[in-house]
């Protein structure tokens, strides 16, 4: 094995990993510590179809890593097999459009982004800078969520509020989910190289879902905004909601405005609308057993998401493509149908057994071939991407 990259995810509780060989294209571990900075935080690594947890003590982020070199320790060969490690960063504001090699500028410019994404850079910057002291030798890059989205035009990622917000706050729509995006638009273009020249809708339905609309290959609007809560109705977010309900539900329910945007960001969504939980599988179990709040989360989740793809859409010159991807644009047929139902009206159809059949973990059309937007379902993979990433400015570097 060469060529071994780690990917760290480096949360505020959590840190996820995985060694990617081949090109990104072989998993050889993953893992992730959670509860880090809490009481009983852990750390669970899945080798060789085999899962093995230790405790961490202290529970903290240094000890995630280390426990993570300890591993590697007692594996020789994957540890001399690494070449670099990619660490996913949230927010590169309007400084970084594409990945970056790390040095300390690059770290004093992600931590002045640390006002846009108060709990996720502080905890990337603590996994960046940890990983730089236990892997001295290593390359690093950083890649970020919003750098795909640095091409939207101005009168796309401006707000209808005072200038003055821009420019002294940098208050602007980022949109967020953009290495899966790329790696999505990427990999389309694969199957079909014509649709690197057309234009291309994704839908990334998670627990964290947005649209992206994307034209010749870059993208030029996407559903969240300045944080990741805006847009379509999500797990636990609401989404877009009229602004004035803010101080409205504040002053009803005698909140503070962080208390308030809790709600929206923490119990609102498919958890708020149903009551019951925030997994679509969940939701569609009850739906199935007759409980008519669940079939609401879903369809006006759905709903919104058809609304939403229809708004991006209007920064193309032609929708070729739609993909869906995510847990729930890969898994839920039932998502899939009642989006693709709402959207009868713009000409996007699909093969109903199509959409039924759909094999786990690999492209699909699920559009029948006299359709003139093709519909498809491809899995996404930010892990591969920030590996890619890593690896393409890794040897950028040494043939400079
Ligand atoms: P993600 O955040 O991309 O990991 O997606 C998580 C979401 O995908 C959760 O709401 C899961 O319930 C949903 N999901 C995963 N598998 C399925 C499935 N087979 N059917 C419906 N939803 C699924």
């Amino acid at each position: 094995m060469n060529d071994a990259i780690l990917v760290i995810n480096s949360g505020s509780s959590s840190l996820k990993f995985v060694i990617l060989a081949e090109e990104g294209n072989s998993i050889t571990v993953e893992g992730i510590a959670e509860g880090l900075g809490f009481e009983n935080g852990q750390l669970s690594i899945k080798f060789n179809g085999q899962k093995s947890t230790s405790t961490l003590s202290p529970s903290d982020h240094k000890s995630a890593l280390m426990g993570i070199n300890e591993w590697l320790e007692q594996h020789a060969d994957i540890k001399s097999a690494l070449t670099g490690i990619g660490h996913r960063v949230v927010h590169g504001g309007e400084f970084f459009s594409s990945s970056v090699l790390i040095n300390n500028s690059i770290i004093q410019t992600i931590n002045e982004c640390t006002d846009l994404a108060p709990l996720h850079n502080p905890a990337h910057l603590k996994g960046i800078d940890l990983a730089q002291s236990l892997f001295p030798s290593l390359p690093q890059v950083a890649v970020f969520d919003t750098a795909f989205h640095q091409t939207l035009t101005k009168e796309q990622y401006l707000y209808g509020i005072p200038m003055r917000l821009y420019k002294e706050h940098h208050v602007r729509k980022y949109g967020f989910h953009g290495t899966s995006y790329r790696y999505i638009s990427q990999k389309l273009g694969e199957i079909q190289p014509e649709s690197l020249h057309q234009g291309v809708l994704v839908a990334h339905l998670g627990n964290g879902a947005s649209v992206c609309a994307i034209q010749n290959g870059q993208s030029t609007d996407t559903s969240m905004g300045f944080t990741p809560l805006d847009g379509l109705i999500m797990g636990t977010r609401s989404g877009s909601i009229d602004p004035s309900l803010i101080a409205f539900i504040a002053e009803k329910d005698d909140l503070t405005l962080s208390e308030t945007t809790n709600i929206l960001n923490k119990e609102s969504g498919l958890l708020g609308i149903s009551e019951l939980s925030n997994d679509c599988r969940t939701l569609e179990e009850a739906m199935q057993a007759g409980n008519n709040q669940a079939t609401l989360a879903l369809d006006m989740f759905a709903s919104r998401a058809a609304k939403q793809l229809m708004s991006a859409a209007t920064t193309l010159t032609t929708i070729n493509h739609l993909v869906f991807t995510g847990g729930i644009g890969e898994n839920s047929q039932y998502i899939r149908n009642k989006i693709t139902d709402y959207l009868s009206a713009f000409n996007i159809q699909i093969d109903k057994a199509k959409n039924s059949t759909v094999v786990k973990d690999e492209a699909s059309l699920i559009s029948n071939d006299d359709q003139a937007i093709q519909v498809w379902v491809i899995p996404t993979n930010e892990e591969k991407m920030i590996a890619l990433d890593t690896l393409d400015l890794i040897t950028k570097k040494s043939l400079n």
